[in-house]
């Protein structure tokens, strides 16, 4: 039975099918994975959107989750403006900064990291903390898998403690966690850590503004603005209030929550962390995404069934790239091309086990001249692609190449 782990109310309506032929699904660490399945659903009765997914996530965290396993302090970039990225814990340890100056004064003043992955985000913090004296702080790691995690921490930073499951905490930070996480555990993994006077901030991808969430086999629960809400109006309603903004952090959403500040207190203290114009495309409903994945399947599948668009390449995301070249059984991109130079040269993966170098968008018209290659598919978000279309299609179409939307079903 596929019940909402939320509400358990009877099977929720399919969203999207992860079950290709090939068995693969893409995790959040952008890979192919063999070992993990299975269908997205949303409920009917309380508007949670949850993976049912088949296969070990736990194992999967253990054995493959590259963003974990590899390189101590290899990180992930995130977007904070057009073609500008930034590493992904700096930008989470600024926000820390930003959060202490705005707590209610405890000394020394206790934070907890749920989440803590490698401790990339309590590096930098505490590389500049320390030489803050004004403030005395106590920083703690908690993760799921500590003893796993011990060892990195001990590498790159001595100035933590373990979580003491028993103490209470005056900031509790967790990072794009509660996604990967059993949504009934949100009580005993968050909330009983903080103290009556203190504050949680956890981040989580935004669907609205980042659809390709929705693909994310080991993100099992997906998050608007609007099922946030009614998360936490069900689980702690009545014990804490809460605020979110997804203006915060780049296409995704930011909440806080206290049992003794207020929502309007919060409100505020989210708008002076505020960076960007807000993030959510006010248009894109929940409806209009998973209309555009649809349309992706219409045409996955007039291309499987045609074969026709042999030879062609990628230009756009690897993520979406990945999407696409995960459905496309018997076609493969001869490249990927990325508009942002912190991506070429970089390796990119095709299902079939081979790959390719990620090429600067300024070599696509020799590439495919000299291949012979008549079309481009675009790997981008519904809107982006749309956007770059109606931009470039007829430049395309004067070199005799054709772009492509595949988000628009072919004529
Ligand atoms: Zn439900």
């Amino acid at each position: 039975m596929n019940s909402c782990p939320l509400c358990l109310a009877d099977q929720g309506q399919e969203l999207l099918t992860r079950l290709t032929e090939a068995g693969h699904s893409i995790t959040s660490d952008s890979k192919f994975c063999d070992s993990l399945t299975g269908n997205c659903y949303s409920c009917s009765h309380c508007g949670h959107i949850y993976n049912h997914i088949r296969g070990s996530l736990e194992k999967f965290y253990v054995d493959q989750y590259s963003l974990l396993t590899n390189d101590i302090l290899q990180d992930q970039l995130i977007f904070i403006g057009p073609e500008k990225t930034m590493a992904r814990s700096l930008f989470q340890s600024n926000l820390l900064h930003k959060m202490v100056k705005l707590l209610p004064a405890s000394e020394p003043l206790s934070i907890l990291e749920v989440g803590a992955g490698k401790g990339l985000t309590a590096k930098s913090f505490l590389d500049i903390a320390i030489q803050e004296p004004r403030q005395d702080i106590e920083y703690s790691l908690h993760e799921v898998s500590i003893s796993k995690y011990k060892n990195f921490w001990e590498k790159i930073n001595s100035h933590y403690s373990i979580v003491n499951r028993k103490k209470k905490y005056d900031f509790v930070a967790s990072f794009f966690t509660l996604e990967h996480c059993e949504i009934k555990n949100i009580k005993t993994s968050y909330l009983d850590y903080v103290t009556d006077g203190g504050i949680i901030m956890l981040t989580v991808p935004n669907l609205l503004s980042n659809a390709g969430d929705l693909l994310v086999i080991d993100h099992t629960s997906h998050f608007t603005p609007d099922n946030l809400s009614s998360l936490f109006d069900n689980l702690c309603g009545n014990q804490f209030s809460y605020s979110i903004s997804d203006s915060v952090f780049p296409r995704s959403l930011v909440i806080l929550l206290s049992k003794s500040i207020g929502e309007e207190k919060l409100s505020y203290m989210l708008q002076s962390l505020d960076q960007h114009q807000s993030m959510t495309n006010q248009d894109l409903k929940l409806e209009k995404l998973l209309n555009d994945l649809s349309q992706s399947q219409y045409f996955i599948s007039h291309v499987n069934a045609n074969n026709s668009l042999e030879p062609f390449v990628f230009w756009g995301a690897g993520f979406y790239a990945k999407y696409f070249s995960l459905h496309m059984k018997n076609s493969d991109p001869l490249a990927l091309f990325d508009s942002n130079p912190d991506n070429t040269n970089q390796k990119f993966d095709f299902t079939n086990g081979s790959h390719s170098q990620v090429f600067h968008y300024s070599k696509l018209f020799e590439y495919c001249s000299k291949n012979s290659i008549r079309n481009v598919i675009l790997t981008l978000s519904p809107t982006d692609a749309a956007l770059l279309y109606q931009q470039h299609s007829s430049d395309f179409a004067n070199v005799n190449l054709t772009l492509i939307n595949p988000w628009r079903c072919p004529s």
